[in-house]
């Protein structure tokens, strides 16, 4: 059994949805659940529905929720499948209209009401899903509500393993004994009280991982628009690659520091069972894609992809105090971290001086006074932060590379700020900005 997850883009419409349905037809073998997120676009307009409810007149309510409707049916359609799906559709629409309806009513728009009607993009893109695949497929829709047990912070929920575990094994998985395909929602869940809740934004990756921890599948597949993570951003370098091994650990890295495609913390549960995660393209189905694993590729050598956050703020504390240096400078950040609610990206200590870099502009800080610390010299600067990954930055073969790294930076910043050993396996810098976009491209050329 496997997991596929398909992404906003991949369910935007009915083209996207026509790919699905080829890729499930790929995998003819093989029992699948398949997790969707809602068409792309819809969770925020949702959310905007929901904070809008509150003071809209009702005509403009009704027209939003009628475009909902007329998107979906639209597509449904334009599918073929539109006379199998319509009055599930309009039905969920109805509920929608009604709690959005309280909302205006009560004038109120709680958490709790905003995570109920944003399910409603995950509902109702699966109910088309659901109808196209039962066309050559056997297929079943399944409420994700009934597997996926949270407690009740709504908006943010925190899923309980041990019982969605449970849940899973007793109510989805015999569902497989007579269906090939199981066709459910990410992002949502339900609390004890069965509540719908949401596990945040952009939560389907999570929602994947946790489906497939607890059904223990043989691997899970995060289908989405673009062929993997690659070892630059293809627009500022078009020929960077794609990689196609990875371990936990560069992803995490690699997100870190910047890349966009996906955030591997949301694939904890499955790697923690040593399902390994796939990342691959709807649209060009036969690309390889990024595999994630455990271990990664252990004869990679040098590093292997290059990533840069354009602007962050270095504040540079000078002058403190030998003796509680620690407490003093935990002082400062929290002083800092309360007033912006930022955490330090990267904190270094040489001597009696500490460099700290934030990820946000230097504007954010303005409400700093370096004047509250006489005792210090404190300047902020920003910069670019520009960072080499690769799985075996740290042994001897990939010495050729770490110097490379190094040179390149002398070459065109005259003074530019490493950090060696902050995160494993990465060399990071910080740049003039001016200087970053050239400094990428020819680290890449050494990207092996
Ligand atoms: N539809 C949700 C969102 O847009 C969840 C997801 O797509 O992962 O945030
Ligand atoms: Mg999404």
């Amino acid at each position: 059994m496997i997991v596929m997850k398909f992404g906003g883009t991949s369910v935007q419409d009915a083209h996207a949805m026509s790919h699905v349905k080829s890729i499930a037809s790929q995998y003819d073998n093989e029992k699948i659940l398949i997790v969707s997120s809602a068409c792309s676009g819809m969770t925020s307009d949702l959310l905007k529905l929901a904070t809008d409810s509150v003071h809209m007149s009702d005509e403009e309510r009704n027209s939003r929720i009628d475009a909902m409707r007329d998107r979906h049916c639209g597509i449904a359609r334009e599918l073929g499948v539109e006379d199998a799906v319509r009055d599930t559709l309009i039905a969920l629409c109805d509920s929608l209209r009604s709690i959005c309806e309280g909302i205006a009513l009560l004038g109120e728009c709680t958490p709790r009401s905003s995570d109920s009607i944003a399910s409603f993009g995950e509902l109702l893109s699966t109910v088309i899903l659901d109808g196209l695949l039962q066309t050559g497929h056997s297929s079943l829709w399944f409420d994700a509500r009934r597997v996926i047990s949270t407690d009740s912070t709504f908006q943010q929920a925190q899923v309980d393993q041990a019982e969605t575990e449970s849940k899973a094994m007793k109510v989805l998985l015999p569902l497989f004994d007579d269906h090939r395909i199981v066709i459910t929602q990410g992002f949502i869940g339900a609390d004890t009280h069965g509540t719908t809740t949401t596990l945040g934004r952009g939560g389907s990756d999570f929602s994947a991982a946790i489906f497939g921890s607890a059904l223990d599948v043989r691997e899970i597949i995060i289908w989405t628009d673009v062929s993997g993570i690659a070892s630059a951003d293809p627009r500022i370098i078009p020929d960077a690659r794609y990689i196609h091994e990875m371990s936990f650990d560069e992803a995490r890295m690699l997100s870190f520091f910047g890349a966009k495609v996906l955030h591997p913390d949301t694939l904890i549960p499955a790697l923690s069972k040593h399902i390994p995660v796939h990342v691959r393209n709807t649209f060009k189905s036969s690309d390889r894609g990024t595999t994630i694993t455990h271990k990664g590729d252990e004869k990679a050598i040098g590093f292997r992809s290059v990533i840069g956050k354009r602007t962050v703020t270095c504040i540079h504390l000078h002058g403190l105090p030998g003796t509680n240096y620690h407490e003093s400078k935990r002082e400062i950040l929290d002083h800092i971290s309360h007033l912006t609610r930022l955490d330090p990206l990267i904190q270094s200590r040489v001597g009696d001086s500490e460099t700290v870099v934030y990820d946000a502009s230097v504007k954010y800080f303005s409400g700093f006074l370096e004047q509250d610390y006489p005792t210090l010299t404190i300047t902020m600067k920003e910069y670019a932060l520009l960072s080499a990954i690769g799985p075996n930055l740290q042994t001897e073969h990939s010495k050729q590379s770490v110097k490379t790294f190094y040179e390149i930076l002398i070459k065109h910043d005259p003074d530019p700020v490493f950090f060696t050993g902050i995160q494993p396996n990465t060399l990071s810098a910080l740049v003039q900005q001016e200087h970053a976009d050239i400094i990428i491209a020819e680290l890449h050329k050494h990207c092996t």
